[in-house]
């Protein structure tokens, strides 16, 4: 089946048979094809005729007579065409009104950690919207963690990418082009249409962002889940009570810079981890938190934790697993709570590894340990929003990007969550 929207034929030689076919203009169903004038909107009408007017100066160019009256014909067809009446009139085998849509699909399943070898950039058509449809470009796209379990042919609380098939994940874009009445062109959008250059949406799921309040991108990251995902993490989760000490992992990452913050603006004394020493001295110095160390320069993950808080720890926000939760286990006062938000650690891993080899002490020390998916918090979402607006526009929260550039290397600023330097909330920005 042809895609529901279609234009003239662009090969002028094809028009004589097409605008000679009565059916184009009637209602009767001779060709899969109907459509008259009631069909069209004059949004529709508009465009159309301009494209039916250049190509009626086209044809004068090369000495066809066209009439007015054919001029018209051709205008109803086409406008009636694109208002997707039906759509199998393979016998004029008319041309869809596309653009070209670059999206990133999944190639092969890594064992380890992924290599670009995993990813392949298709070139495809994507055609204009239909009723009740419109059109996104998008300009910013998020690479996560989670995206990785998503490569694995495994069930899990999202289903597996397809090989062969694009990539999905969130996203910020711009309407381009609208049939839908509730979505306007120049509308910024937020959807799960990511790892690629345009879609096309009736608007389920897609929510539109004031770009005036922040930066659209900081709807992927600060506004959007992953800020959402420290709030609720730390809240609703981890009931995070004023004063406390908290220990956090993955510190200087999008979750983890937020979740530090906002566990100082409860006045709780806040240790993270990270990977470098910029990531150490951006924590403690921007983001505000006490202390900070470098797993990779410190033999004992344990004995570190001890030595910072040798109190113990009220609330552990995981965001590794592995050693850092067995550390964490170790240093937890009584009756504290682990936040499980994710175990990046392992996500590489071909087989799962045998899990903290004192998890006993969970029992003795009445630990209660929660895992969260932050989806199933939606509820959460207006008073996430109320909250962080108000942070961010009280400077209180503070936030770092790093940028990749173009849709094709987004496969490696995903590998680089694994492997590379990257603070804050990794962002793919398109042109
Ligand atoms: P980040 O921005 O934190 O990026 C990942 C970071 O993890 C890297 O920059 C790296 O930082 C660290 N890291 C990577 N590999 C390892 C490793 N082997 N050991 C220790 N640290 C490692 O990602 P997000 O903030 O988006 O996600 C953080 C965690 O939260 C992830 O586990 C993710 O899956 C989870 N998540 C869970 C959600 C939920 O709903 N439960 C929602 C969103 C995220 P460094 O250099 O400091 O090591």
């Amino acid at each position: 089946m042809p895609s529901p929207v279609a234009i003239a034929p662009r090969n002028v030689a094809q028009w004589p048979k097409w605008r000679n076919n009565s059916s184009l203009l009637t209602n009767k169903n001779t060709t899969g094809y109907r459509g008259t004038v009631e069909d069209c909107n004059p949004q529709q009408f508009f465009g159309v005729s301009r494209f039916a007017s250049e190509q009626y100066l086209r044809l004068r160019e090369k000495g066809e007579n066209v009439s007015g009256l054919r001029l018209i014909r051709l205008v109803i067809a086409v406008v009636a065409r694109r208002s997707e009446i039906s759509h199998s009139n393979q016998e004029f085998n008319m041309p869809v009104a596309t653009r070209t849509l670059r999206s990133v699909h999944l190639a092969s399943r890594p064992d380890a950690v992924p290599t670009l070898d995993n990813f392949k950039v298709v070139e495809d058509e994507i055609s204009s919207p239909a009723k009740g449809e419109f059109l996104v470009r998008n300009e910013w796209i998020s690479v996560d963690p989670y995206m990785r379990g998503r490569m694995r042919d495994s069930d899990s609380y999202v289903p597996p990418f397809q090989i062969g098939e694009p990539m999905e994940g969130g996203c910020v874009g711009r309407v381009i082009e609208s049939q839908c009445p509730d979505f306007n062109e120049g509308d910024y959008v937020v959807g799960n249409m990511g790892w690629r250059d345009h879609w096309l949406s009736t608007g389920e799921g897609v929510l539109k962002v004031d770009a005036e309040v922040v930066s659209p991108q900081a709807y992927l990251g600060v506004l959007g889940l992953t800020g959402m995902t420290a709030y609720v993490g730390l809240n609703k989760i981890g009931k995070l009570l004023e004063g406390g000490t908290v220990f956090v992992s993955a510190a200087s990452g999008a979750v983890g810079s937020i979740v530090c913050q906002i566990a100082k603006l409860k006045n709780c004394k806040v240790i993270g981890s990270a990977g470098s020493q910029a990531k150490i001295d951006w924590l403690k110095h921007e983001a505000g938190i006490d202390a900070a160390f470098n797993y990779h320069e410190v033999a004992d993950v344990s004995a570190k934790l001890k030595e910072l808080c040798p109190d113990g720890i009220d609330l552990y926000f995981d965001n590794v697993g592995g050693d850092h939760l067995e550390a964490a286990i170790e240093s937890m006062k009584n009756f504290g709570k682990i936040v499980c938000c994710g175990m990046i650690s392992s996500y590489n891993d071909s087989e799962p590894q045998p899990g903290p080899k004192n998890l006993f002490k969970i029992i003795g020390k009445r630990l209660r340990m929660q895992g969260f998916i932050v989806r199933d918090h939606m509820d959460q979402t207006s008073v996430f929003q109320r909250d962080m607006t108000q942070w961010i526009k009280n400077s209180k929260i503070k936030w770092r990007e790093t940028v990749t550039e173009g849709l094709e290397n987004a496969p490696q600023a995903f590998i680089d969550l694994f492997t590379g330097d990257k603070i804050g909330k990794s962002l793919v920005k398109l042109s």
